[in-house]
């Protein structure tokens, strides 16, 4: 079975959905700017949140009984 999963991207401000500018491969390091708030947002930060939030709604679909490391791509 397999599943795709996404969540959205939230400001850390606000957490209102951030949709980024068009285009544009963000990369660690860069900022994302909150189109509601005008914030800038650390883009790390706003993945690493990202990223928790896939834990938890996997381990809310296989009840917990599972073990997920995610691997950050730009981490070798
Ligand atoms: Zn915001």
């Amino acid at each position: 079975m397999e599943q795709e999963l996404s969540v959205d991207l939230l400001c850390l401000h606000c957490q209102e959905q951030l949709r980024g500018e068009t285009n544009k491969i963000y990369k660690p390091g860069d900022t994302i700017k909150c189109d509601s708030c005008g914030e800038l947002n650390d883009y790390e930060r706003v993945i690493e949140i990202a990223q928790q939030k896939v834990v938890e709604l996997i381990k809310s679909q296989t009840e917990g009984d599972m073990t997920i490391t995610l691997d950050k791509p730009d981490e070798k």
